[in-house]
Parts: structure tokens; sequence; C-alpha cells
């Protein structure tokens, strides 16, 4: 901007000067071109008055310099010139100075030379006897007055353009400086030009317009922020090339990362096929999922394409923790499985006795027998579907029962007491300690966790030991333990003991009439009490299983579906 104010003032400066030139010297032209024309008009008088008075002879002797004097006769021939030979010189009445002199009495006249280096002014008076004196006087004319000028004019401009180019750039600079110096940052606090006030307010009008915009879409990032990082489930926004935008404290941690991998492209973060195969398929338009495994677990990768007119302008990545899921999809095959192959062996057994008995096969004195294990296999498939029946409703939370404040002591003194005879016949002492305490729960489900460790406790005992079970009140937990003398667990079994159908020796459980669900179904029962298990075990000298059933007054019942 200072270079174009500059170039201008230049340009408007050097006009001026040029045009000034231009004018003065036409002016100044005129004036002396009038002065002269003057001056050859009192002389022409002067010598017209000679010529009256002397005729011919006036031209004796007469010294001319820088004029010359013709004297014209009434029929337009000369008479006299000062300049040229009269007879070679034509007829002069159609000149116009003389045209005038004759008809006016004076005239004058002024003609350029065919250079128009020249130009002679003519000024003419009749005579009193009808002829007519002319002067005449060579002047310069403009353009040779100004090629007479051409230095100090050169030397005038020469200065004009200096003092110009000073000027110029003073000016400029001093033009620009209030510009330079606004306070873009305060448009309306600045004393500048009253001229840009309307730009200045629209500056300010447009700042405060990109405030507010800028402050609403820091407060929609701050609410997505929010939102997003108080996701359990990661989300990432990638643009069409895959670079990462943004991504939730969720995402950063699955992948191990931070907000530094912002702009990168995802797959520096994971290469799996699975998650380039999943982008590849959004960044082609459609939505597209897949599983992968990260940090230890399984999550499912959603990806969707973001449209922008018909454009892909980006891909969101949803990814969900489905670990869980596809354990208990696993634990679901596996127990499918499971109870099958525990089905399968009881009804073997009785189809191979029945098939037997049927083809009479069997000696009459061998029947009773043959109808034993009948009956025994039948009973243990009844323990197992009873126990699956539990346990998947337990799995369903067990809503349909009614929840009270029940005696603790009171239901594990009848289980104790429905246990006698099974501990008798197993060759253990079975007692119960403790006093009356309150518990809000399930009776039903309560029973069945004291009816389980003591059968296990029984079961898994040795010839002439002895099982205790005690319940006392503690500060904030009401305590149930079942300990017992027998085999005890080995250490490496001890976290698995609660899964289903898990079972330490095999053979052993089946032999003592275990279904390997009874643990199961006291953890699920334990859980819906909000009771915390603990074990301990020593091998081949006993194991206590403690449970504590906090201390809460009319709780609400837990709705949530447990799994094992
Ligand atoms: P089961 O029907 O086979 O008894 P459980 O789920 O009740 O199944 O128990 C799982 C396994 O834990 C048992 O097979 C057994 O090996 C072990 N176990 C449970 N309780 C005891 C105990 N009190 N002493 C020793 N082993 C036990």
């Amino acid at each position: 901007m200072t270079k174009r104010i500059f170039r201008s003032i230049n340009i408007v400066a050097l006009g001026v000067f040029f045009a000034s030139v231009v004018l003065f010297m036409g002016a100044l032209y005129n004036y002396f071109t009038g002065v002269c024309q003057n001056q050859l008009k009192m002389q022409t008088d002067l010598a017209a008055q000679g010529v009256a008075n002397e005729g011919i002879d006036y031209f004796n002797d007469l010294m001319i310099e820088n004029y010359r004097i013709t004297w014209i006769a009434p029929d337009g021939s000369i008479l006299f010139d000062s300049a040229k030979d009269t007879s070679e010189m034509e007829n002069h009445l159609e000149r116009e100075e003389i045209k005038m002199a004759l008809s006016e009495g004076y005239g004058e006249s002024s003609r350029y030379s065919s250079t128009l280096m020249e130009r002679s002014l003519y000024a003419a008076k009749r005579l009193p006897d009808g002829s007519v004196l002319r002067l005449s006087v060579a002047q310069n004319t403009i353009l040779t007055l100004s090629l007479g000028m051409a230095q100090p004019l050169c030397i005038v401009l020469a200065i004009a353009i200096a003092l110009s180019l000073a000027l110029a750039f003073r000016l400029s600079k001093r033009i620009v400086k209030p510009l330079n110096e606004l306070d873009l940052d305060d448009p309306l606090n600045n004393e500048g030009y009253d001229e840009l006030s309307p730009l200045l307010r629209r500056i300010a009008s447009q700042q405060d317009q990109i405030k507010r915009q800028t402050r609403q879409l820091q407060q929609k990032q701050l609410e997505f922020e929010t939102v997003t990082s108080g996701m359990n489930e990661g989300i990432i926004l990638l643009n069409k090339k895959g670079e990462i935008l943004s991504l939730n404290r969720a995402a950063a941690k699955l992948f191990e990362t931070d907000t530094q991998c912002i702009g990168k492209d995802i797959l520096s973060l994971n290469r799996s096929f699975a998650l380039q195969n999943i982008l590849s398929k959004a960044a082609k338009g459609s939505f597209s999922e897949g599983k992968i495994a990260l940090s230890g677990g399984e999550y499912q990768l959603d990806a969707s394409p973001v449209k922008a007119q018909d454009d892909i302008s980006g891909i969101v990545l949803l990814i969900f923790d489905i670990t869980e899921k596809e354990k208990a999809e696993q634990m679901r095959r596996e127990f499918t499985a499971n109870v099958s192959h525990e089905l399968k062996t009881p009804l073997q057994t009785i189809s191979g006795c029945a098939e037997l008995m049927k083809n009479n096969m069997v000696a009459a004195e061998d029947i009773p027998a043959f109808s034993e294990k009948i009956y025994l296999e039948a009973g243990r498939m009844i323990t197992l579907v009873e126990d699956i029946i539990k346990l998947s409703h337990l799995d369903e939370g067990a809503q349909d029962m009614q929840r009270e404040t029940v005696d603790l002591f009171e239901i594990a003194e009848n289980t104790v007491r429905s246990l006698t005879d099974a501990a008798k016949s197993a060759g253990v002492t079975l007692d119960i300690t403790g006093s009356t305490c309150h518990v809000y729960g399930i009776a039903q489900l309560l029973q069945g966790i004291i009816y389980n460790l003591c059968d296990n406790a029984i079961k898994y005992n040795v010839s002439g030991g002895s099982v205790s079970v005690d319940v006392h009140e503690e500060k904030s937990a009401v305590v149930l333990t079942v300990s017992d003398t027998g085999i005890g667990i080995p250490p490496e079994h001890r976290d698995r003991i609660f899964e289903r159908f898990y079972r330490v020796d095999k053979s052993h459980s089946k032999e003592v009439g275990g279904t390997g669900l009874g643990l199961s179904i006291v953890k699920h029962a334990a859980k819906l009490h909000d009771a915390k298990i603990t074990i301990n075990s020593v091998l081949d000298a006993g194991t206590t299983i403690k449970v504590e059933f906090p201390k809460q007054e009319k709780r609400q019942p837990a709705i949530t579906q447990q799994q094992a």
C-alpha cells in the first residue's frame, strides 16, 4: 500500500508539474506576444507618420535591425521592402493584415514559418494616400522557446522529481502509519481515519460473531468430551485418510496411547487385519463391524462412514468391550457340552442295564442289583437336573423369590439336622455353634448355601473326621463358617472350584454323588446376597469356608444376572 501511495503521489506531483509548466509557458508566451504586438503597433504608427511626411525618403539611411518594413501601394504592389528586392515580391493585397489595414486603417496578423520554428508578427497601417505601411518582427515560437529553455527546465524537473520523491516518501509513510497502528484486537478503540470507522465497526461485529461461534464450538466440544470421556466404550473420529481427529479416554487407554496420536494414522496404533478391513469398508461408504483383541480383552469395532453431501468426510469408530459377552458365550457353550456329557453317562448306564434286562440277559438274582444301579443313576440325573434348574434360576436373579429377614442360625440348625444321617453314614461328626443372627435375604437360597457347604464338608471328609458349622454376628456382618477336617483342596484348584462342573477329583466327586455344581450354586446365591466368600484350606488337614453377609436391613433384591 505504501508503494502505491508513493507512486500515486509522484505521478500526481509530476503531472501537476508538467501541466503547470505547459500552462505557464503558454500564458507567458501569450503575454509577451501581446507586448510585442503593442510595440510593433507603436512603431508602425511612428513609421507611418514618417513615411506620410517624407515619402520614400524616409527609408533612406534608415537603420533597421530585427524589424522588416514594407511599403505597399494601394494596388498591393510593393513600393519598398527592407528585406527583399521589391521586384521579386508578389502582390500583397491578399495578406490578412493588409486587407484589414485597407478596410479599417490598421491591421495585424501573425504567421508561422514552414518549420514552425519561427513566427512573424505583422502590423499594417493605412497612410493618408491609401498606401499601407507594414512592420513585421520575427518571434520565437513556443516550441523554440521550450527548446531554448530545455536546460533550465531539466534542472527544475530534476529538483521537482527529487522534491516529489522525498515528499511522497514522507507522505506515504505518514498516511499508512495510522493504518499500521490499528489495533484490530480492539477495533472500536482506534483513532485512525474517520473513513475507516465503517470498516472497523464491521471488523468488530465480525470478531464478536467469531468469538460467539468459537464459544459455542468450545461448549459443544466440551459437552462432547464430557459425554465421551465418561463412556466405557471407546470412540475415535477419523478423517477420510484414516488420521485420528479425536479420541476419548477409553479409546486412548485401549490403544495404549494419549492425545499425541491425534493427526497420526490409526494403523500406526494397531495394524491388525480386522481393523484395516473394517476401515477400508467404511471408507467406501458402508457400515462395517469386526472383532479385535486389545489390552488382553475382546472388543467389537463398529465403523460408520460420515457423509457430507455425497462425499465421505470421515469415519466414526466405536469400540465395545465384549470380553464378558464372549466369556459368557464360551461358558454357555461349555455348559451345554458339560450338561450333555454329565447326562449322557447315567443315561448310557440306565439304557445298558434296561437293554440287558429286556433281552433276558440278566440272571434273576442280579435283577435287584441292576434295578439298584438304574435307580441310583436316575437319582444322580434328577440331582443334576435339579442343580441345573437351581443355577439357571439364580442366573435369572431369582426375582420371584421373596426376601425377608430370616434367622440364619435357625436355617443352619435345620440344614445340619437334615444332614445328620448323611454325616453318620460317612463316619463324620457334625455340630453347630452360634446364636440367632438376622439376615435380610431369601431363606431358600441361604439354606442352599449352608446345605452345599455342609454336604461338601461331609463328602470330602475322612472317616472319623468332623464338620463344624458356626453362625455369629460381627460388627458389620453376619458370618457363616463351615469347617471340616477333610482332604483339603490343593492351592492350584482353589480359584476354580466355584466354576460349573469343576471338580478337583472327578471320579471321587462322582463316587460321593457330586454334580460339580454345588459351589457354583453357593457362589451365585452368595452374590445375590452381596455376601463375600473366603476359603482357607490345608491339604489333608481340612477346609474352612467363610461366608460374610453384610448387615443391611430390608435390602432391595439384586436383579443383575450373574454368570459363573
Ligand atoms: P461337587 O458336586 O463335585 O461337590 P462342588 O461344586 O460342590 O461340586 O465342588 C467342586 C469341587 O470342589 C469338588 O468336586 C471338590 O473336589 C472340591 N471341594 C468342595 N468342597 C470341598 C471340601 N470341603 N473339601 C475338599 N474339597 C472340596
